[in-house]
């Protein structure tokens, strides 16, 4: 295991993540069928946490 340049060979093949249908993001597993950012295919709610409700109103100020 390298890092650097050489490691970007590993990078071709099969995808893993496509763009997702509900959220837009190119979060949606194609293997494990559901998306890591909404829960696509995983629930029919949105994937929420409550600790993700902070970073919708506060803005990060440090
Ligand atoms: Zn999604």
């Amino acid at each position: 295991m390298t890092k650097g340049t050489p490691s970007m060979g590993k990078k071709s093949g099969k995808k893993n993540f496509m763009r997702c249908r509900r959220c837009g993001k190119p979060a949606y597993h194609l293997r494990k069928k559901r998306c890591s950012s909404c829960g696509f295919g995983n629930s029919a709610k949105l994937r929420f946490f409550n600790w993700m409700k902070n970073s919708k109103k506060k803005s990060c100020k440090k």
